[in-house]
């Protein structure tokens, strides 16, 4: 496969493997790989210092041209294993789409091509958009007919723009099918079959998944050429992911994570339960003891969506509650503690859910709460964990006289304003701290969506900066703040 020139006109041809002397850990170095300096020297500033073991494990294979079929848990960072080859395949000088990434989610579908664009900047000039259900097709139409290389989406909308002429795959040379996996669950296999009908058969298609069921596996068969297949099952360190089961009663068991709560006081938690209307009640439970907790559902339309998964990631919340399919493919960072409110009936799905916490290096809880009726589900939980699991008395789950209840170390402001009014993260930062004089420290993560801007506060100067907004100026105008 020829590999177009990454490095612009003006440039001299990079040479693969220009990097520096081998270490000892070369092999899982990104410099091993036939990759030209510049996104070497992205890597490294966006603190990718080596390879994760999927990454190292299928980057030779793809950079190489190969079809690949990957499964790999959740948070083993499979995007860039993915983006590194669509990025590597892509001409910038040529202005059509040369990518697409189906994605069963907008949230997903976002995340993908926030880190695209991370790992797209060792190039100038590469357009990507997203293209979803949710989102108003007009703006859609416009951003298409300004081009792009690299389009990330859903596989319905994808279709209805095929269908409407508006997106054209010719020159596609990358299909990625990302969590394979959930889109069978939500049913796309047709979908899916669709749009590859629409892409050139000369191209390269990389699939991957977090599990690997039959369906899967027939729908690789149908759409792929010769693919490698590298599945990478390692289960989670057991001395980092710290699991704990508690025997409930059905009655006292949304208390008991209140009480799991308090007594341990993890800043971030992801709660399952295995019922929308568990959802609901722990949340109502656990707001009325001080604590709080959102619930990330279905019937929530997407601004509310986004709001609740911002204030969760920027820590001021500290619970969030979902069953597993609302859960499914969150990437968050930085949670202390998973609580199974319910034991889930599929034991797989159990070890997916306790892998959600102790990732990057990080130590995480994993609690269970089981009553007599569940001990069957947690046998079979035992059995594919390999070993017995550990129980706790609820009754040594105490929390201090008087104590506080837990309480999220941020808080959200919300700035009426975002990209539409090209309000940036530096513009709000600048408001609070040179304009209003907070410190740095104080402030947390900026996130500006179309058309407002959320920015995490510490806690102490909530009200402070509130108001200080309120009466100040972003970027040069006066906005309408409010605290979520
Ligand atoms: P997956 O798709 O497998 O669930 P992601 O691609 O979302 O995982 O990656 C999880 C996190 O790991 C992301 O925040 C990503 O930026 C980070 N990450 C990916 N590769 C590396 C790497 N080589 N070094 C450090 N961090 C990485
Ligand atoms: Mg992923």
């Amino acid at each position: 496969m020829t590999r177009p020139d990454l490095s612009g006109a003006a440039e001299p041809t990079p040479t693969p493997n220009a990097a520096p002397a081998p270490s000892a850990d070369s092999a899982s170095s990104f410099a091993s790989l036939p990759l030209p300096p510049t996104v070497l020297a992205n890597l490294q500033q966006l603190g990718y210092l080596s390879m994760t073991p999927i990454q190292a494990a299928s980057l030779p294979l793809t950079l190489a041209g190969r079809d690949l079929i990957a499964q790999a848990k959740t948070g083993s960072g499979k995007t860039a294993a993915f983006s590194l080859p669509l990025l590597a395949n892509l001409n910038p000088r040529r202005f059509a789409v040369q990518a697409l990434v189906l994605c069963p989610t907008r949230e997903l579908a976002d995340q993908v091509t926030q880190e695209i664009r991370r790992l797209a900047r060792a190039e100038d000039n590469i357009k990507t958009l997203t293209l979803c259900g949710g989102a108003p097709i007009r703006n859609q139409l416009a951003s298409l007919e300004h081009g792009a290389h690299i389009v990330v989406g859903t596989p319905g909308r994808i279709l209805d723009h095929l269908a409407r002429g508006t997106l054209d795959l010719q020159a596609l040379n990358t299909l990625v099918l990302d969590e394979a996996d959930r889109m069978l669950d939500m049913g796309f296999a047709e979908d899916i079959a669709q749009v590859v009908q629409a892409c050139p058969k000369a191209r390269q298609t990389l699939l991957f998944s977090a599990t690997y069921p039959d369906g899967v596996a027939s729908l690789a068969a149908r759409f792929m050429r010769d693919p490698k297949e590298i599945t990478l099952t390692e289960r989670h360190a057991a001395n980092k992911i710290r699991q704990r089961f508690y025997e409930v009663e059905d009655s006292e068991r949304l208390h008991a994570v209140g009480l799991l709560l308090n007594h341990f006081r993890p800043a971030s938690t992801l709660a399952f339960c295995n019922t929308k209307q568990q959802c609901r009640d722990l949340v109502a439970v656990l707001q009325a003891q001080g604590i709080v907790a959102l619930e990330l559902h279905g019937d929530l339309d997407q601004r509310e969506r986004d709001q609740v998964l911002v204030q969760f990631a920027n820590r001021s919340c500290s619970v969030l509650v979902a069953t597993d399919v609302a859960a499914r493919g969150l990437d968050i960072a930085q949670l202390e503690a998973v609580i199974n409110v319910d034991i889930t009936p599929d034991a797989e799905v159990h070890v997916h859910r306790v892998g959600r916490t102790g990732r990057a290096d990080g130590e995480g809880w994993a609690f269970s709460l089981a009553s007599m009726d569940e001990m069957g589900r947690v046998g079979r939980i035992e059995q594919i964990q390999g070993g017995a699991s550990v129980w706790h008395p609820l009754s040594e789950l105490t929390v201090p006289a008087g104590a506080e209840p837990l309480r999220p170390p941020m808080v959200t402001l919300q700035i009426l304003g975002g990209r539409k009014e090209k309000i940036r993260p530096g513009d709000v930062l600048g408001a609070l701290t040179k304009d209003l004089g907070f410190d740095g420290s104080l402030i947390g993560k900026i996130n500006v969506n179309e058309f407002s801007t959320y920015v995490a506060v510490d806690r102490s100067i909530a009200a402070q900066a509130l108001r200080g907004l309120n009466a100040g100026k972003v970027k040069g105008k006066s906005v309408k703040v409010r605290q979520l």
